[in-house]
C-alpha cells in the first residue's frame, strides 16, 4: 500500500475531548486509514510533525462567506486558521430563495453585503438551485448551508412591512423552507435584530420552525437582543425552539453586550442549562473578542427600516424625520438594541466605507468623526455617512466585558465561530478594515486562551472547534481524528500559533497553523495557502 500522505511523530488531539496521544497518521482517498505508531509504509507525501499538534479541521459553525464564495471561492482568511469546514447563511442571510416579484428587493440587500464593485449573479431562485450551482463551482472549504429567515420572508411573506403574515403568507414561507430543507440546509437561521426579520413576532418565527422540527434540523438564531434584554431574548429563542417542536436550537455568537449588561451571561447560561436539563438540545457559539460587528443601518429603529434601504435614505433626507430618530435614540424610547445610547458613539468604530469620500475614516470612531470633520453631533455624522454610503457602511462596537467571554467560552455549552467570512489582503476582497475574527478566530483562542491564559486545556478547546460542532451538525465522518473519517486536518504548533490581525491592521494572516488538509488533499503548506480547491457542499 502506497498512502497518499503519510504525518510521523505528531500529537493527536483527536477532537472528543480525550487526552492528545503520538502517533502517526495515514491517509488514502481523502480518508484517514490508519492511525497509530510507526507507519512505515511508503507514502506519496511524508509529512514530520515532531512538535507539532494534529487535530481535525476547525468547523466554524457561525460564519458568512456567502456572497464570498462565488467571487473568490480560495477564502484565505478562514482556510490559514484551520477552518476546513464553515456554516454558511447564518443570521437569517441566505442566497436562497428568491422569488421573482422580490427580486430587487434582495439583489439590494445582497449587495449590500457584498464588497464595493462586486456583484454577485443572483441566477437561481428555490434552493436546490442554489444548491445545485453551488457545486459547480469549487471552494477551498466544506460547505454547509442553513436557509436565512431573512431571505424567506422577502420571498414568501410580509418582506419589508411592519406586520404579521397572513394565513396564506405563512403557508408560502412554511414551503419555502420545507423546500430548503428538503433540498440539504442543516437548518434555518434568524437575526431578529435585522430588518425585514425584526417585524417578526415570535409567533410567526415558531411556524416556521415547525418545518425544522418536522426534518429534526436545527433552528440558530441571532436573537433579538444582546443587550439590555438579553435573558428576555434567550427566552424567546427557547421558546421557540420548545413550541415549535424543533429541540436543537443553536445561539449565535453568545455575548452580553454593553457594560451596564455585563454579567448577564450568568442568568443566560443557567437558562440554557435548565432547557438542556428538560431534554432539549440547546448550544451556542462564540468569538473571542470584546468588538462585535454589524452594519452601520442597524443602528436606526426599526420602523425607519420599513420598506427597505430606499426607504430609509428617503426619511434620512428629511431633516424633521432625522430629528425625531435623533430624540427617540437618544431618550431611549425604541424598542429595539440601541447601540448608540447603551454603547456610546465614541465605542463605535468604522470597519469599512464604499466611497473614496469617506475611506480615510476607517478604523476611527463615529465620535472622533465627528471631531476631525466638525459636524454639529454624532447624529449628524450617522445621518451623513449612511446616505453618502446608501447604507453599506460596517461598523465594530466595543461592548464585551471579559468576564462574560470568559464564562461563556468556559462553559460547556459553547463552540467556536468566526462570525466571519472568507477575505484576503488582496483583491475585491481586501477591502475595508474587517473584524479582525475574519483572520483569527481559532489561533486566538488556541494561543491566548490556552496557551498564555489557560481558560481551556487544549483538549477542550479543540472539541469546541471540531469534535462538537460536528455532533451537533451530525456531519457524517467529520470533526474527529479517527479511522474511515474524512482527512480534514491542521496541523500546528502549540508554541507559537497566534492571531495577528488587529482591528488597526486586519488582513494579516495567523502565525502557526502548518498544514491545512481539507479532503485528503494539502490546502495550506508550511503556513502558504496552495491553489487547492478540495471543498464539498454538503448537504443533509
Ligand atoms: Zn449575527
Amino acid at each position: 500500500m502506497v498512502y497518499d500522505i503519510v504525518i510521523n511523530n505528531g500529537s493527536i488531539v483527536d477532537g472528543t475531548g480525550d487526552s492528545a496521544y503520538l502517533s502517526d497518521l495515514a491517509i488514502k482517498n481523502g480518508k484517514i486509514t490508519k492511525i497509530e505508531a510507526g507507519i512505515s509504509d511508503k507514502a506519496t507525501i511524508v509529512i514530520d510533525a515532531k512538535g507539532l499538534v494534529i487535530t481535525p479541521g476547525f468547523i466554524d459553525i457561525h460564519s458568512h462567506s456567502d456572497s464570498n464564495i462565488p467571487i473568490s471561492n480560495k477564502l484565505e482568511s478562514m482556510i490559514t486558521q484551520g477552518i476546513t469546514t464553515a456554516v454558511v447563511g447564518q443570521c437569517g442571510s441566505s442566497l436562497a430563495p428568491i422569488s421573482d416579484e422580490t427580486f430587487d428587493l434582495f439583489k439590494k440587500e445582497v449587495d449590500m453585503w457584498s464588497p464595493p464593485g462586486v456583484e454577485v449573479d443572483l441566477s437561481w431562485r428555490s434552493f436546490e438551485d442554489y444548491l445545485t450551482e453551488l457545486e459547480k463551482g469549487k471552494c477551498s472549504m466544506n460547505v454547509v448551508p442553513v436557509v436565512g429567515f431573512g431571505a424567506i420572508r422577502l420571498a414568501g411573506g410580509p418582506g419589508y412591512e411592519d406586520r404579521p403574515p397572513t394565513s396564506e403568507e405563512i403557508v408560502k414561507m412554511q414551503s419555502y423552507v420545507d423546500e430548503a430543507l428538503q433540498a440539504g440546509a442543516f437548518g434555518m437561521s434568524t437575526g431578529l435584530i435585522y430588518s425585514p426579520q425584526v417585524y417578526a413576532k415570535t409567533e410567526e418565527v415558531i411556524e416556521l420552525a415547525r418545518i425544522v422540527a418536522k426534518y429534526d434540523k436545527i433552528y440558530f438564531s441571532h436573537i433579538r437582543d444582546e443587550g439590555a434584554k438579553l435573558v428576555e431574548a434567550v427566552e424567546e429563542f427557547i421558546r421557540i425552539v420548545e413550541e415549535s417542536g424543533c429541540k436543537r436550537g443553536q445561539i449565535a455568537h453568545h455575548k452580553a453586550s454593553g457594560i451596564a449588561n455585563w454579567g448577564l451571561s450568568k442568568k443566560t447560561l443557567q437558562i440554557i442549562r435548565e432547557a438542556n436539563q428538560r431534554g432539549l438540545d440547546i448550544t451556542c457559539d462564540q468569538y473571542p473578542y470584546n468588538r462585535s460587528m454589524t452594519s452601520l443601518i442597524t443602528i436606526l429603529p426599526p420602523w425607519v427600516h420599513v420598506g427597505g434601504i430606499d426607504s430609509i435614505l428617503e426619511r434620512l433626507s428629511d431633516v424633521k424625520v432625522r430629528e425625531k430618530i435623533k430624540n427617540e435614540m437618544e431618550e431611549g424610547l425604541t424598542d429595539h438594541e440601541n447601540f448608540a445610547k447603551h454603547q456610546g458613539f465614541e465605542k463605535i468604530f468604522i470597519a469599512s466605507v464604499k466611497t473614496e469620500k469617506w475611506l480615510e475614516i476607517e478604523g476611527k470612531s463615529i465620535a472622533e468623526i465627528t471631531k476631525i470633520h466638525k459636524l454639529k453631533d454624532d447624529y449628524e455624522t450617522l445621518f451623513s455617512l449612511i446616505l453618502d454610503e446608501k447604507g453599506e457602511v460596517w461598523i465594530t462596537i466595543e461592548s464585551m466585558g471579559e468576564e462574560d467571554i470568559k464564562r461563556i467560552m468556559t462553559s460547556e455549552y459553547s463552540m467556536i465561530a468566526t462570525d466571519g467570512s472568507g477575505v484576503s489582503p488582496e483583491g475585491p476582497l481586501s477591502h475595508g478594515k474587517p473584524h479582525p475574527r475574519f483572520y483569527g478566530t481559532f489561533p486566538r483562542v488556541l494561543g491566548k486562551f490556552v496557551r498564555e491564559e489557560k481558560w481551556l486545556t487544549l483538549e477542550e478547546a479543540i472539541w469546541k472547534m471540531t469534535g462538537f460542532p460536528a455532533k451537533k451538525l451530525e456531519l457524517d465522518e467529520r470533526g474527529l481524528i479517527k479511522g474511515n473519517y474524512w482527512a480534514d486536518i491542521v496541523i500546528f504548533n502549540p508554541e507559537t500559533i497566534k492571531n495577528e490581525a488587529t482591528y488597526e491592521e486586519p488582513h494579516r494572516f495567523s502565525k502557526g497553523i502548518e498544514y491545512v488538509i481539507v479532503n485528503g488533499k494539502i490546502a495550506v503548506e508550511k503556513g502558504e495557502q496552495q491553489e487547492v480547491l478540495e471543498g464539498k457542499i454538503l448537504r443533509k
